[in-house]
């Protein structure tokens, strides 16, 4: 637990390598960068059967023990023939010989002539090497059938040993989130358990005076802690183990006993709120006092205020993201620089949200000089393409919105105004399971 790989770096190590690097006027792929080669990987893996490994990440190649399918089989229902060697008519007649089911094996011979009534999967008997489909054929009597030669190329039908997947290769890489088709494929290959990679272990927890918990009256000038609800719910899916520590009073004695916590426990720390420039909070004195952390100003809108970094305590360390404390400026600094960094923690290749292009319906308003993440509705028009509006005021603190989109658009660091018709990058929040 907590053990780095030796080429872990410090984050001062990272920056001094960047020419510009300016941790008040931050790009977001400039911050991306950092965070991509700051972040390491765990190790630690977890043996488990193959269903609870579902949503987990796979810590190994699996190599496909056996062929899949593990001999010749039929696609179709219909009969198995070998395809004559020289075409004479354009329809044969031929005698049907037997039938084979699947989960059995045709044994007799079939001659020039002959065919076998077969049902899918069923193994192609000795001697065939084609199938023509029940519906194509012209019954005959109970034991003829007339097939359409000509409209059939030899091998139709046919499903070959191991053409899905050979013994020896490799079935499934590492790294990789298993869905439900990968759990179905560890078991046609026999697979009962895989190692799979422990679980990251989160630990969040909210900063601010202000904030109360649900089952505290709410006072004046006081609001419910919204932020610890959207990041249990966003790390919970993303398979994460979270170590919740509620609301944390802005007192430094508090604080930092909260940081030594975590991180005693936790593999990552999430906070939010208190980061911002101005102020008047110990979060940020406490994040600095306790380890390698950075306090960027990023380009970009929601989010801008951002700690990274990695705190130590005794021999124990975790990676810190300290978030703004606007509802919606969390959501997006956590899709767009936390959930990649988990990505990468648990060894996945492919970290960064998933990008569409869609057609913009509307004027959007955008500065130059910052990446926007509005939230927007994406829709399939007449033509199939996507379009997309946005859902309207754009507050870091709306999460009415955020909960009314379906995607957020990124409007990149150098784009001015959008206008109705042209193209943008958006990121849907759903996929399939
Ligand atoms: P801060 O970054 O601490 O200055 O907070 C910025 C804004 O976000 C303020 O309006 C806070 O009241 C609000 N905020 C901070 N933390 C939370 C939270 N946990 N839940 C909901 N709103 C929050
Ligand atoms: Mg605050």
């Amino acid at each position: 637990m907590n053990q780095q790989p030796s080429h872990a770096r410090s984050l001062s190590d990272i920056t001094n390598q960047i020419a510009d690097y300016n941790p008040r006027s931050l790009s977001v792929a400039q911050a991306s960068d950092i965070i991509r080669q700051f972040v390491t990987h765990q190790h630690t893996t977890d043996l488990v059967p193959i269903l609870e490994a579902l949503g987990r990440h796979l810590a190994e190649d699996v190599i496909s023990p056996i062929n899949v399918p593990a001999y010749d089989n039929s696609a179709m229902d219909g009969f198995a023939f070998a395809y004559p060697q020289q075409l004479n008519v354009p329809t044969d007649q031929f005698q049907i010989i037997g039938t084979v089911l699947a989960g059995h094996m045709f044994s007799g011979d079939v001659k020039p002539g002959q065919c076998v009534r077969i049902m899918t999967g069923a193994m192609i008997p000795a001697g065939c090497d084609t199938v023509v489909p029940q519906e194509l054929t012209e019954k005959v009597d109970e034991h003829a059938v007339r097939i359409p030669l000509t409209t059939l190329r030899r091998g139709a039908n046919r499903r070959h040993a191991g053409e899905d997947l050979c013994a020896g290769k490799v079935a499934l890489p590492q790294g990789k989130i298993l869905r439900p088709a990968d759990i179905g494929l560890l078991a046609s290959l026999g697979i009962s358990q895989v190692q799979v990679r422990r679980r990251l272990r989160v630990a969040c927890f909210s900063t601010g005076d202000e904030l109360r918990r649900l089952d505290e009256q709410l006072d004046i000038g006081c609001i419910y802690d919204s932020n610890n609800y959207t990041l249990q719910a966003m790390l919970t899916r993303l398979g994460c183990e979270v170590i919740n520590m509620g609301i944390i009073k802005d007192d430094p004695v508090t604080l930092e006993a909260s940081f030594r916590e975590a991180c005693a426990s936790a593999d990552l720390i999430i906070t939010s709120g208190g980061v911002s420039v101005g102020v008047a909070d110990y979060t940020k004195q406490v994040m600095a006092s306790l380890g390698d952390v950075a306090f960027w100003s990023i380009d970009m809108r929601p989010g801008k205020p951002m700690a990274c970094g990695k705190i130590v305590a005794g021999d124990k360390s975790a990676f810190l993201f300290g978030l703004p404390g606007n509802p919606v400026a969390v959501m997006v600094t956590f899709y767009f620089f936390v959930q990649p960094a988990i990505r990468q923690l648990m060894g996945e290749l492919q970290t960064q949200p998933v990008m569409t292009p869609a057609i913009s319906k509307e004027t959007i308003k955008k500065r130059a000089g910052r990446t926007e993440f509005q939230r927007g509705i994406a829709t399939l028009n007449q033509n199939g393409e996507l379009e997309v509006v946005i859902t309207g005021s754009q507050g870091s603190g709306m999460l009415r919105s955020m909960a009314e989109a379906n995607c957020i658009i990124v409007l990149p660091h150098e784009q001015q105004d959008v206008h109705a018709g042209e193209k943008v990058m958006i990121t849907l929040f759903e996929g399939l399971v």
